[in-house]
């Protein structure tokens, strides 16, 4: 997704040492992402970063809400997400690598984007199904998959029938 300039940290003009920023995610945030899945949401989110001459290592810790669609029945859901992910830069800027959890910044580099992790931290937290709590859901959706399944109750199998019929017949 796009970088959104609130999430640029400048570190050169930091001291060594731990510091936190603090950011809440709402419309930009999410329409930046563009995504289908995630709607919307209102998510604070924390950030530590310990710095020294050589790595930057950052935390987040993302907490809220998201809007999604409830893969049951696919009305509007809340869904409460927590994560937290580790991100360590190097910053000696020798070769250009990206590790996953270590990326290393070019050289002179003074500041840092942080939108990317961020939306990473909630991918991450975010579970492949979510649906509503139990009794939840769309009443009409489940009235109908109440029906749905009604339809296609199996009917009884003809040979127990038989088999009923050969026990009745015993003396
Ligand atoms: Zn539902």
């Amino acid at each position: 997704m796009d970088a959104l300039k609130e999430h640029t940290i400048a570190f050169a003009g930091l001291k060594d040492g731990t510091h936190t920023f603090q950011f809440q995610l709402g419309r930009p945030f999410f329409d930046a992402a563009g995504e289908e899945e995630m709607q919307g949401g209102d998510v604070a989110v924390e950030v530590t970063m310990d710095k020294n001459p050589t790595l930057l290592v950052v935390e987040i810790t993302a907490k809220g809400t998201l809007d999604l669609l409830c893969d049951h029945c696919n009305a509007p859901l809340a869904f409460a997400v927590e994560g937290n992910q580790t991100q360590v830069f190097r910053l000696t800027g020798e070769e250009k690598y990206d590790d996953g959890e270590l990326v290393s910044l070019e050289a002179g580099a003074h500041s840092v984007n942080l939108t990317h992790y961020i939306y990473e931290c909630l991918r991450l937290a975010l579970p492949i199904r979510h649906v509503h709590p139990p009794g939840e859901c769309d009443p009409e959706v489940v009235k109908a998959y109440e029906r749905l399944r009604v339809q296609h109750e199996p009917t009884p199998d003809p040979r127990w029938g038989v088999l009923d019929q050969l026990k009745n017949q015993q003396p």
